[in-house]
């Protein structure tokens, strides 16, 4: 049987190019080589983002209410066939059927936020500001921008951006992982079916050669990139060099912090939720439970004891967790379990022998708890990307906050404790862009905006909410005199500075 190809999209149509170079997708729960992927060339590149840079005028100018009934209908269409597009997900992802249904709603609100856009472009005037002169500013966009994004959430982190790009007036190219590269094809029909103009939203496949043709085109005027935190640093540095903005988000390490009055079956509940939840494939996972003082023992009993109910397998059969996203990757967090247990921290639930029924060659990895870990080990120091929890025990609350400040990365960080003024210092002191007090995950709603500090973000701009809107728009103050001819004051020279 030949393979299915998932080929680029341009100017509202499927585009196989001219590169013979392709990728493998598979599905990580049976094993199997599903479909591959064109994997663009420089030519390849330059027609899509050709395409993407002849819309940018017309659609720059279209007028807002055109814009926003366009992203309106795609919010409805998106809305009714949100499973879908969960299913191609968990077909190429891994992740259980509702946590992708889950990641396309929470997408579905950066559309909505989107839809907003004639209010979020309102700029500012004055009147009079000096006798007959007013003064207003607008924004506007920049014309194409690049969005770059990793496997671990193929639907939601390039909603993370398109929707106000586009809203905003400026044509993308999304260049999708080529992990899990179908969803964002079904995502450019949909938009066809909106009624998008041809070249607002174009879709290039592809690795390295792909990304850098959009780093390095002088037609792609920004660039959002999302992964992980070498790439993230390199596509800052690169993308900036050839004088792009650039939002570069990258990895993380997130620590949740147990303070000794926390309520540790709420806790249990977080740790688990956070620790296991998408296999730990999340730039939001919990990998670090901090635990202060005495309570490090009963938060282990109650988080293993919820870990033992846990059921792993196929996401499109109802269970709690799926398999790591490829074969490499699972046996990259195999390698991590072992480091681990050679360095000497002691493995509480050691995942690495799961088996799943049925599905013998999926990429299974089952939910694992290290105890003991100690902030030199590798299995604390790097970004395990998977089911592995990791507690490091420390006896104070200034050891836990020094230890998260201390971590290099910055993205997320959690606190369990039902001490208001201890929560108020830690969001206060804590070096980490999104803090969850009481709460695991602390994804911002789409109206606020997400990104994390340190090695989790390079450049200064979050993603969607307002941050997200200046990000895509770029903004021009005029000054204007409009001097009736009939009472025309004398023209005089003047070379001061007025
Ligand atoms: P990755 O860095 O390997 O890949 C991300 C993108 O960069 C992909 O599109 C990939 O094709 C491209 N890429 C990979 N290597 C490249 C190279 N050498 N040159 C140019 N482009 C290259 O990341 P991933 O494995 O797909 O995703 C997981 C990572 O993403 C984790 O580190 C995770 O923390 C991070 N992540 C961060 C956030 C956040 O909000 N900060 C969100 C989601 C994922």
């Amino acid at each position: 049987m030949t393979e299915a190809l998932v080929e680029h999209w341009v100017d509202n149509a499927k585009y196989t190019g001219t590169s013979t170079r392709r990728g493998e997708v598979t599905n990580p729960a049976t094993g199997a080589v599903t479909s591959s992927v064109c994997f663009a060339d420089e030519a390849d590149a330059q027609h899509v983002i050709a395409a993407a840079a002849r819309a940018a005028t017309s659609w720059g100018r279209s007028s807002l209410s055109s814009r926003t009934r366009i992203v309106f209908r795609f919010r409805e269409l998106l809305n009714a066939r949100k499973r879908e597009l969960a299913a191609i997900i968990t077909a190429e992802h891994g992740k259980v059927l509702e946590d992708a249904v889950g990641e396309v709603t929470r997408g579905l609100e950066v559309v909505e936020f989107a839809c907003g856009m004639p209010h979020l472009l309102k700029g500012s005037f004055s009147e009079g500001v000096s006798t007959g002169v007013n003064v207003h500013s607008k924004r506007q966009p920049l014309g194409v921008v690049g969005i770059i994004s990793p496997f671990n959430f193929p639907a939601m982190v390039p909603m993370w951006f398109y929707p106000v790009a586009i809203a905003a007036g400026n044509t993308v190219v999304v260049k999708p992982s080529e992990k899990d590269p179908t969803a964002l094809i079904w995502v450019a029909e949909l938009w066809k079916e909106a009624g998008l103009p041809d070249g607002v939203f174009n879709v290039l496949q592809g690795d390295k050669v792909a990304v850098d043709a959009l780093l390095d085109s002088p037609d792609v005027a920004a660039i959002s990139f999302v992964g992980s935190t070498p790439i993230a640093r390199y596509v800052y540095e690169r993308a900036t060099a050839n004088g792009k903005r650039v939002q570069a988000l990258g990895g993380a390490k997130n620590h949740m912090v147990v303070l000794p009055d926390a309520d540790l079956d709420v806790v249990a509940d977080a740790a688990v939720n956070a620790g296991f939840g998408s296999a730990g494939e999340r730039c939001m996972a919990v990998s670090v439970l901090v635990t202060v003082g005495p309570v490090a023992d009963d938060a282990v009993a109650r988080i293993t004891s919820r870990m033992a109910k846990l059921r792993v397998g196929d996401g499109t059969q109802g269970c709690d967790m799926g398999p790591l996203v490829t074969r490499a990757h699972r046996d990259r967090v195999a390698s991590f379990v072992d480091a681990g247990v050679a360095a000497g921290a002691k493995l509480v639930v050691d995942g690495r022998d799961l088996r799943v029924e049925d599905r013998p060659d999926g990429f299974w990895l089952g939910p694992t708890l290290f105890d003991n870990v100690t902030p030199e080990m590798s299995i604390y120091t790097e970004e395990i990307f998977g089911p592995v929890l990791n507690v490091v025990r420390v006896d104070t609350y200034q050891e836990a906050l020094d230890l998260v400040n201390a971590n290099p990365y910055g993205n997320g960080v959690a606190v369990f404790t039902r001490d208001g003024g201890v929560a108020r210092d830690f969001e206060q002191d804590v070096q980490v862009g999104m803090i969850g007090v009481n709460v695991p995950i602390p994804v911002p709603m789409a109206y606020y905006s997400f990104g994390g500090w340190k090695a989790s973000l390079f450049g200064d701009t979050h993603a969607h909410g307002v941050e997200g809107v200046h990000f895509f728009t770029r903004g021009k103050v005029v000054t204007s005199r409009w001097v009736d001819p009939a009472r025309s004051p004398s023209s005089r020279l003047a070379l001061a500075f007025p």
